[in-house]
């Protein structure tokens, strides 16, 4: 089980929303389970899919926990550069799907690609 709290639920759902049909990229902060931030990736990175992500302008410490990115369909599950990516940011992984709605919307991961459930709490 896995856990984010609602300011990081909404965060997360706003950008992607406000970015459609574009993808949203963040990381994930926390500790455990427990997904406490999101960190938002510089605009000028947007749009340029998830696979190019410059992870090397991105600060990350030992609060990062995982990633976070919208995909435009309805379809959250991973492609084969998504789970290559997810070995290497972290251990919780979330995929946004379109209408960015609510959790429901959400999609939760472990790095090696296997679905987790997905709770919001504190
Ligand atoms: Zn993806």
């Amino acid at each position: 089980m896995t856990y984010v709290n609602n300011a990081a639920l909404e965060l997360m759902l706003g950008v992607s929303r406000e970015l459609h049909p574009r993808e949203f990229v963040g990381l994930l902060r926390g500790e455990g389970d427990r997904v406490t931030e999101v960190l938002v990736i510089p605009a000028s990175l947007y749009g340029e899919g998830f696979a190019h992500v410059q992870w090397v302008h991105v600060p990350l410490d030992k609060s990062i926990i995982g990633s976070v990115h919208s995909h435009p369909t309805r379809d959250n599950r991973p492609s084969k550069t998504d789970l290559r990516y997810f070995e290497k940011t972290g251990r919780i992984h979330f995929i946004i799907g379109y209408p960015y709605k609510s959790l429901a919307d959400v999609a939760c991961y472990l790095s090696d690609g296997t679905t987790q459930e997905l709770k919001t709490g504190e």
